[in-house]
């Protein structure tokens, strides 16, 4: 099974990012389906049901022991992925707990056998896929709370119609 950890918006907070992008980049080609939309915190790959059963456990007791604080996140800024054509949304700044919440469920995925991610955390939602180029400045600035209510485990499914993601597990953080 293929998964990942993310943060998953809730629906007034898609809504509004699938209307930013919409008022934005009427015309920009493949745009991530408004279901599909995700902050990914820690990518896994495939891995066997036994280990991801094993992954659950220890968010569990991680979880217990010192729960992180959810964020509070303001999704201000854009970027540009020349190598993947990824154009996406995300947070010009954000609290090293965030980074530290990553890092541990990338520590916890490394453990239940996963490839180690070594890249530098770059909180963001993609928003467009195999753009060409860079898409032009947006027009009106984005600024869109996202309150981070869970952690959830994904579970990433290829399909014909492209790819679909399930959260197979989440686990609520304290909220301040
Ligand atoms: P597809 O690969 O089918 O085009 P996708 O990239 O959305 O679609 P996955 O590859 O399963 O689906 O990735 C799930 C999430 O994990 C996405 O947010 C993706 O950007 C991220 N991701 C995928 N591979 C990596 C990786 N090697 N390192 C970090 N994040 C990754
Ligand atoms: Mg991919």
């Amino acid at each position: 099974m293929r998964v990942f950890f993310g943060i998953e918006p809730d629906q007034p907070t898609a809504l509004a990012i699938d209307d930013w992008r919409e008022r934005q980049f009427s015309a920009a080609a493949r745009p991530v389906p408004l279901a599909n939309l995700h902050l990914t915190l820690a990518f896994g790959g495939e891995l066997p049901l036994a280990a991801i059963d094993e992954l659950c456990d220890r968010v569990d007791a991680w979880l217990s022991d010192e729960p992180p604080g959810a964020a509070q996140l303001l999704l201000d800024q854009t970027g540009f992925w020349p190598g993947n054509g990824i154009y996406w949304l995300g947070p010009s700044h954000w609290p090293d707990a965030l980074d530290r919440q990553a890092g541990k469920l990338r520590q916890l995925l490394a453990s239940a056998g996963a490839r180690r991610d070594r890249q530098r955390f770059q909180p963001h939602i993609t928003l467009f896929r195999r753009c060409e180029q860079a898409p032009p400045l947006p027009a009106q600035p984005p600024a869109i709370a996202l309150q981070q209510r869970e952690i959830s485990l994904y579970e990433s499914q290829r399909q014909r119609e492209g790819v679909a993601y399930h959260v197979v597990a989440a686990w609520p953080l304290p909220q301040r």
